[in-house]
């Protein structure tokens, strides 16, 4: 019996993506699997039932998917899904496996009953940034597309044109954005806001990003800091502590005040965003200015951001997106269904799925499996969740 992968339409609120688009479809039915496909799925990414269907998938209701696939391919599974998860949680049933972003070292409740009702979890924000993996790196492609937004929805948002103009009516000044964390959301900004013309800076504490921002046409910010260390061998930032931050925020002030426009994407994972904008450096900035927080997912890098909210402060708008990649969801599903069929692929063996623990890239996103929780940073978590409630 070939596997049967299921496509259901995302259910939580204001999501447009979709897992699988009718491209990547056709790639892994070469590979001998099937696919059931709930009927509109794609539709809010502009993915019509006639384009898989073409790709000889069967399209149906979404509790014949849910009843009927082995593994279904998800951008939200249930623990990244608060407000609808639960009742696709009641859907999946023992023995079945999803595959998505599961949230898991936060929605560990949600984890906890995936793994009791014997339901099997892959989560895609916890695959390895290996080389091997990179083109299962759904969490680069994601942030791809929200620096690329936030750049627009900067431009949008500020009084002022982005480009310099000079006119029959006189020279317009170009906009000066500064992008606050060069990983990949902030480089793409960068790329972004210099593509239509603005003066760009980009910072970040990880000094090893300087020539990639350079790269860009964008000035690097140095501040007199001591971040020796603040690289982990994975190449992320590191928790720096109160005492840093505040430092940080004191050498940040004076560049911020220069800005027409700020967009933050500093995080540091697993953990909540760092405060690097205060509300005195806000009252520093001229009026019209405009902060572009993509870190509001994680709380925010800006102390009066309010996530999925924009807030004004002394004539600075504060805008606090949430799920950019979902607004837009062509590109994003794209590239989101090709990380995916990257990692089917990987995991398919004679057309069934493999789940071979010895491989790093399954050990590192399995985090429920035959009925156990086998991940071991959400057990960790699970355990001290516990030895809390005692
Ligand atoms: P991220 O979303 O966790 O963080 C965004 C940026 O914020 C990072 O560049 C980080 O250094 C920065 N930051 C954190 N605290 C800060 C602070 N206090 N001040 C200023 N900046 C701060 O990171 P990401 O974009 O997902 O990835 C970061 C890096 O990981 C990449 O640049 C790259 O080196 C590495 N990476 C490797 C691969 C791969 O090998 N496949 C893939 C993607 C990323």
């Amino acid at each position: 019996m070939s596997l049967v992968l299921g496509i259901a339409a995302e259910s939580g609120s204001g999501e447009r993506r979709v897992a699988m688009v009718p491209s990547a479809v056709s790639v892994l039915r070469k590979a001998g699997v099937q696919f059931v496909v709930e009927s509109g799925a794609g539709e809010r990414a502009g993915f019509p039932d006639a384009a898989y269907a073409e790709q000889g998938a069967r399209l149906t209701g979404r509790g014949e998917v849910f009843g009927t696939a082995d593994v279904l391919l998800q951008v939200r599974c249930p623990g990244a899904n608060p407000d609808k998860g639960a009742a696709d949680l009641h859907l999946l049933r023992r023995g079945q496996t999803t595959i998505g972003f599961a949230e898991a070292l936060t929605a560990i409740e949600t984890v906890r009953t995936m793994a009791e009702r014997g339901v099997n979890c892959l989560a895609m924000e916890l695959m390895p940034r290996i080389t091997r993996a990179q083109n299962m790196d759904a969490l680069s492609s994601m942030a791809t597309v929200s620096g690329y937004k936030a750049a627009l929805m900067a431009a949008d948002t500020l009084p002022r044109m982005f480009p310099m103009l000079m006119t029959a009516a006189g020279t317009v000044t170009p906009a000066r954005v500064l992008v606050i964390g060069a990983g990949v959301a902030g480089l793409q900004a960068i790329a972004t806001a210099r593509r239509l013309g603005a003066v760009v800076s980009g910072y970040d504490i990880r000094p090893a990003v300087k020539e990639q921002v350079e790269s860009l046409g964008a000035r690097f910010v140095v501040l007199e800091l001591e971040n020796a260390g603040a690289e982990d061998q994975g190449g992320y930032a590191k928790d720096m502590g109160r005492d840093f931050y505040r430092r940080q925020q004191e050498l940040l002030a004076d560049v911020l005040a220069q800005q027409n426009a700020v967009i933050a994407t500093a995080a540091v994972p697993g953990k909540k965003a760092p405060i690097l904008i205060t509300r005195e450096m806000v009252s520093r900035m001229a009026p019209g200015s405009v902060i572009v927080d993509i870190a509001a997912e994680r709380g925010g890098n800006c102390e009066l951001t309010r996530p999925g909210e924009t807030v004004e402060a002394g004539g600075v708008r504060i805008l606090g997106p949430l799920n950019l990649p979902s607004a837009i969801p062509y590109h994003a599903s794209q590239l989101y269904a090709r990380n995916l069929a990257a990692f089917v692929g990987c995991l398919l063996q004679d057309g069934q799925l493999r789940l071979d623990r010895e491989d790093e890239i399954v050990r590192e996103t399995l985090v429920t499996f035959a009925g156990e929780v086998v991940h071991p940073r959400v057990r960790e978590l699970l355990s001290s969740s516990l030895a809390h409630a005692v």
